[in-house]
């Protein structure tokens, strides 16, 4: 049966409402906290903040700049907001536990000291609750259940391809495989349930590279899918022009798709001034070996490995990684 509130439990929340949360006055009460908070709403009684267990900068969000446009493409693609049962707006970041770089550097962004959990099997979590963040994340479009209703809001010309990044570090995907047939595979996409999104994003980009095709597995998912090597270089040009945050294994797919298309550029134009000097792993190029080059199925080049020795590496072996240093570096996992 339901308690009817009486004076006494007015009485006892007014006597206690200035030095004790909700919380504590809902289990002096003997009540939920939810309940406990209700009524004290309808009394007109404001109840104590909470004090955060960890600190937080509500404001961080308040104010566009490349690190908080980063992580609000980022929310725009892996994060979920939401009000909850008991009245807390909740973000909530929820990704692949590899990544859990990016949730270190949100976290140190926003100034917490928040704990990183883990959540299901291999994902890391990290969640917060403030109505002002909540707030300020509605205006740049991240809403509750927004999947399907995604939109490009208020992101200045100056900090699009930061938050572009965050997007494509959360939802989009850098290829670059060796193809069966010999050759190379690579391309860069962007998913989104949304398709007006992905065509708003392409058209505010304004270089009209790619096309926003719907996926043939998943009928309900569409992607920005850019093929052309040149327009894949060109992205990743404007995406890490900055030298800001990105999560690491998605640039060095870009960086691999580069090296492979100057060293192929180099071999096209039978000039190896240009490749001289770039590092492969502990590799430096010194120079194109000439005597294999001639042979068509073994173009290598002279490199020096950081342990000083000398080798003759194929080129397809340091455009693809797989030599990375002579051996010596092979403890220290290269
Ligand atoms: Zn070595």
């Amino acid at each position: 049966m339901k308690r009817l509130w009486t004076k006494e439990d007015d009485d006892l929340i007014r006597n206690n409402v200035k030095h004790n949360t909700v919380d504590e006055i809902a289990i002096l009460l003997n009540r939920t906290g939810v309940a406990t908070r209700v009524h004290m709403s309808k009394l007109g009684i404001k109840c104590q903040k909470r004090k955060r267990k960890y600190p937080i900068n509500e404001h961080y969000f308040d104010n566009l700049n490349s690190n908080s446009a980063y992580i609000i493409g980022h929310a725009m693609a892996d994060g979920c907001v939401r009000e909850t049962n008991d009245g807390k707006f909740q973000l909530t970041y929820c990704i692949s536990a590899k990544d859990v770089e990016i949730l270190e550097f949100i976290r140190n962004e926003i100034g917490s000291t928040l704990p990183i959990g883990e959540y299901r099997i291999n994902e890391a979590m990290l969640r917060m609750n403030s109505k002002i963040i909540f707030n300020s994340l509605s205006n740049y479009g991240i809403i509750p259940r927004k999947s399907g209703k995604e939109s490009l809001k208020n992101i200045s010309k100056e900090y699009f391809y930061d938050y572009l990044r965050g997007m494509s570090d959360g939802d989009g995907t850098v290829v670059f495989t060796k193809r069966k047939g010999g050759g190379y595979e690579y391309c860069w996409k962007i998913y989104c349930s949304n398709e007006k999104y992905l065509h708003e994003l392409r058209d505010f980009e304004g270089s009209n590279i790619g096309y926003i095709r719907q996926m043939k597995t998943l009928n309900s998912f569409y992607c920005w899918d850019v093929k052309k090597i040149e327009d894949i270089l060109y992205i990743k040009d404007k995406l890490y022009s900055k030298n800001n945050f990105c999560l690491q294994r998605k640039k060095d797919k870009f960086d691999m798709i580069e090296n492979y298309y100057n060293i192929r550029t180099e071999i096209k134009q039978n000039n190896d001034i240009k490749y001289n000097g770039c590092k492969f792993g502990y590799w430096t190029v010194i120079k194109k070996d000439d005597k294999l080059y001639k042979n068509q199925n073994h173009k290598g080049y002279v490199c020096k490995c950081v342990c000083g020795s000398i080798k003759i590496i194929p080129a397809s072996n340091l455009i693809y990684g797989k030599s990375k240093s002579c051996g010596c570096m092979k403890k220290v996992r290269c």
